[in-house]
């Protein structure tokens, strides 16, 4: 249950109460907010008369809940918004890893040349092969600010690991959890602590109910800035990488209020249907889709298969912007 407890009560009180319902408190301006465990139905007795409102849910899935808020919650990326009324497709593109000055370097351009504002680029690549390239650790993170600070773009690049969490939050302007570290608690309550928007993709084998739990832990911490990422999930087909869940996504839209990015590069794992893939999920209505484009992928040191090329991205650009009009978005 989510509590809203007038602003007058004390902190000191607060706590009390917090503890007796076993409840996370988030201080806003006017009110704290007060999360118990969802099995709560009903505000004790004693509690009513410092009770603003409260809101029940039938299971643990509560701030992400639209029963708690019913629109898109708004996040702020550097004056870049998506979600709230801005109805903005954000496109996040870049290579799968940042591998070389001049690779990242002509990527940032593509992102210029094109309008787009934010750039992608694993450093610390979570592969499923520890002889596979591992990313470029620190040393691609500087190479990633330095692009923020010559074009002004937006960087969006993942976290393994807790070794280095803190690292990317001081670094990226979007954090990415990866599908593999969706279940790290210990990234979810570092990135919980910190106020930068936090991309969130789901586990390639988790239901809705997890992936939407996982970002409770870092809602509940009190990081709103929350986006989710439907990148595919394994299912018994074998000729495409992944099984893009757009179900999901449709479940995901009426039921929660976080923005939505979808990922079409890493659920079909080859890049002749990404376009399509792009176009389709475009007209979704979605807050954001994830494309990887390198500037020669036979050379790329990771997901070579999938990532397209910069004509190819140029030219799926020029068949989304009237898909997005078409749905009332606009690409940025
Ligand atoms: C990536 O974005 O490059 C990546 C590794 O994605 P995922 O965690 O979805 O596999
Ligand atoms: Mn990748």
């Amino acid at each position: 249950m989510i509590i809203h407890l007038k602003n007058s009560v004390a902190d000191a009180e607060v706590a009390k109460v917090a503890q007796d319902l076993d409840a996370f408190h988030i201080k806003k301006p006017d009110f704290h907010v007060l999360v118990t465990p969802s099995a709560l139905q009903e505000v004790p007795a004693q509690y009513e008369s410092i009770t603003e409102a409260s809101f029940p849910f039938p299971n643990d899935m509560q701030l992400a809940s639209a029963d708690y808020f019913s629109e898109t919650r708004e996040i702020d990326i550097n004056g870049v918004k998506i979600g709230g009324t801005n109805n903005n497709t954000m496109v996040i593109a870049g290579p799968c890893s940042v591998e070389s000055e001049e690779q990242i370097t002509q990527s940032a351009e593509l992102m210029v040349e094109q309008g787009i504002k934010t750039l992608r680029a694993g450093c610390y690549k979570p592969r499923t092969s520890p002889y596979s390239f591992q990313g470029m650790g620190l040393e691609g993170l500087k190479l990633l600010d330095k692009m923020r600070s010559k074009f002004g773009l937006n960087i969006i690049t993942e976290v393994r690991d807790t070794t280095h969490v803190d690292e990317i939050i001081e670094y990226a302007d979007i954090i990415q959890i990866g599908a593999k570290a969706m279940y790290d608690q210990g990234i979810l309550r570092t990135c919980g602590k910190s106020r930068k928007p936090i991309l969130l993709k789901r586990g390639f084998g988790s239901t809705l109910q997890e992936f939407v739990q996982a970002a409770e832990f870092i809602l509940s911490a009190g990081n709103d800035n929350v986006i989710l990422c439907e990148r595919g999930i394994r299912t018994f087909e074998t000729k495409t990488r992944f099984t893009l869940d757009l179900c999901g996504v449709a479940y995901l839209k009426e039921y929660t209020n976080l923005p939505i990015i979808l990922d079409p590069s890493h659920a079909l794992g080859y890049r002749y249907g990404v376009p399509d893939l792009a176009r389709a999920c475009t007209a979704m209505g979605i807050e954001g889709l994830l494309i990887e484009v390198h500037p020669d992928p036979s050379v790329a040191k990771s997901d070579a298969a999938q990532q397209l090329d910069h004509d190819m991205f140029r030219d799926l650009l020029t068949t989304l912007h009237p898909i997005a009009t078409a749905v009332g978005r606009t690409i940025i």
